[in-house]
């Protein structure tokens, strides 16, 4: 067993990961085969993909279990991958010229590797692309650009981001010459956005991927000797572009990605040469950190952390069966809502997320009562503390007075495909394929059959039209109430329909401007309830909490309380 990119990543997390993966320390310079470096290479691609996808859920506010994992689904994205790869693939050899290497399935990819204290390490390449004396060794990601450009920019993080797109590549702004940062933003501020490049637990995850890619590259030419030629490499992400709009063209039932009516392809690229070079120094004390852990193989516990990536995607498997598996399921220290910054102590020090399971702050009423400072969270406190179901009955009238009859209780259900299927639509775009629609047409009164309509999508041909005639057909957009838990989803896929089909703006519009969420009744609406003549103070209290929500509003806790 040779360590690859992922367990170089996994390995590194914390000194307890390798001890409790079992690893056999006398198998370390052994080989692997390409078929097994692809399988655990390829489940790790597949995982970035759906932690993609679930990200573009949270929209939906679905309660997915982030590390539940279902081999079909992950086969299912297997070949959206591939086409990510292939498309990344096809355009490097349009922008960076040369000859690109991107073979799915064969041997075809270029593979690194170099011995070091009786340990081999390994990589193979997305895309290896020569031009001339240059090689440009590309990761592919199937994330999106707007990812990168939002967390990077100041003050508004689309208006300044810290990267300037030249002939689809993205540069550093302090790696143009000549370029005026400062007009722009402070040099602090642009240096505090770079900075995060460098969290490889959050934003800078990629980077630490593709800088880890070129420690094994230069360390090969190092073993060998022919280093001069590593001042040839450079190093980019391929992500998908989330300005990309496709055209819907297609040649026998598949897509064909042309670059959009703006010039705009479906991939794009961020030039992370120098960034990597930075990166390097790291990468070798998480080499030594490695090599470290692999020799001791301590499997004691230790404390929770960011490397944990608890509740990501990419949340460390040990972490439910045995290290954070003195948390509860329900009403743990980590289920106060809106808590984010943490609480302050008796002495002024925050404390915050996983340092309280490490402080034996483990359930909810573990926190000490002179920490609870918030209103919302007094009342999720008694109700654990005192068995108290908490309701502003008054709010719940009033804000049950606002709703126009016939109500529509409209819900969809959508693909947030990586790669665009129809005419119209962007990377990760919720593309709709169902809708089911309840008319209450007086208070309690929805017949089953006549007031229940339902669209599925028979085919993978466009149907979206279909579907908007369909509703147009049942609701009416000039009176009634568009009624959904959490409707800005619902809204923000009328919004997009309207768009690429013009001719219906007007009537869906209207539509969604009659928007009302379930949640306003329950959880409350500040605006709306200031509006409807309440203190700011009870508008943004919850109008409804029982413990057995346990710090949650999703549907499917709510579920439990419906009266049949
Ligand atoms: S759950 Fe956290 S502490 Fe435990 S092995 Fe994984 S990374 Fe280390």
């Amino acid at each position: 067993m040779a360590i690859t990119k992922t367990d170089f990543i996994n390995f590194t997390r914390c000194q307890r990961y390798a001890a409790l993966n079992e690893v056999k320390k006398e198998k370390l310079d052994a080989d692997i085969t390409y078929q097994e470096y692809k399988e655990k290479e390829q489940s790790e691609k597949i995982e970035e993909l759906l932690a993609e996808m679930f990200e573009s859920n949270e929209e939906a506010e679905e309660e997915i279990d982030l590390v539940d994992k279902v081999d079909r689904q992950l086969e299912a994205m297997m070949d959206y991958y591939k086409l990510v790869e292939k498309e990344a693939g096809r355009i490097s050899e349009k922008i960076f010229r040369g000859k690109s290497i991107y073979a799915e399935d064969t041997k075809e990819q270029e593979c690194f590797d170099f011995s070091l204290n009786g340990i081999r390490y390994i990589c193979y390449v997305d895309i290896y692309n020569e031009h001339e004396n240059e090689i440009n060794i590309i990761e592919v990601k199937a994330t999106t650009n707007s990812k990168y450009l939002k967390t990077f920019g100041h003050p508004k993080s689309d208006k300044y981001p810290i990267w300037l797109k030249k002939n689809n590549v993205y540069w550093l702004k302090d790696e143009i010459a000549g370029y005026d940062i400062e007009a722009e933003m402070p040099i602090k501020k642009y240096d505090e956005f770079r900075n995060k490049l460098f969290n490889r637990y959050d934003i800078g995850k990629y980077v630490y991927d593709l800088a880890i890619q070129r420690y094994f590259i230069e360390h090969e030419y190092i073993s060998t000797h022919t280093e001069d030629k590593l001042k040839n490499f450079h190093y980019y992400l391929a992500v998908l572009n989330y300005d990309y709009i496709f055209d819907g063209t297609y040649i026998d039932g598949k897509p064909i990605y042309n670059p959009d009516s703006e010039g705009n392809e479906l991939i794009t690229f961020f030039d992370m040469t120098n960034v990597t070079e930075e990166y390097q120094e790291i990468i070798d004390a998480d080499r030594q950190k490695l090599e470290i852990y692999l020799n001791s193989l301590n499997a004691s516990p230790c404390s929770l952390g960011n490397y944990c990536c608890f509740k990501s995607r990419a949340e460390c498997k040990f972490f439910s069966p045995i290290c954070g598996k003195m948390i509860p399921k329900k009403n743990s220290s980590l289920n106060y809502l809106y808590n984010g910054s943490g609480f302050t102590k008796e002495d002024g020090t925050k404390i915050k997320g996983l340092e309280l399971i490490n402080e034996g702050y483990i359930n909810m009423l573990d926190v000490p009562d002179a920490w609870i400072t918030k209103n919302y969270h007094q009342i999720q406190r008694d109700s654990v503390a005192f068995d108290k179901v908490y309701i502003d009955k008054e709010k719940i009238d009033i804000g049950l007075k606002q709703l126009e009859y016939p109500i529509y209780h409209l819900d969809f259900e959508t693909m947030p495909c990586p790669v665009p299927r129809y005419r119209g639509e962007r990377p990760y775009i919720q593309s709709p394929f169902e809708f089911s629609l309840h008319i209450e047409r007086e208070p309690g009164i929805c017949d089953k059959d006549k007031d229940n309509i339902v669209f599925l999508a028979k085919t993978h041909e466009d149907e979206r039209e279909e579907m908007i005639k369909l509703m147009l057909k049942h609701m009416d957009p000039n009176k009634g109430t568009l009624f959904a838990q959490n409707v800005p989803f619902e809204k923000g896929r009328i919004k997009e329909l309207a768009t690429i089909f013009p001719e219906y703006r007007t009537d869906l519009m209207k539509l969604y401007d009659r928007g009302f969420d379930l949640l306003w009744l329950v959880k409350t609406n500040s605006k709306l309830y200031q509006d409807l003549g309440f203190d700011e103070e009870r508008a943004k209290t919850f109008n409804f909490y029982d413990k057995r929500l346990s710090g949650s509003f999703s549907i499917k806790k709510l579920c439990q309380f419906l009266v049949i």
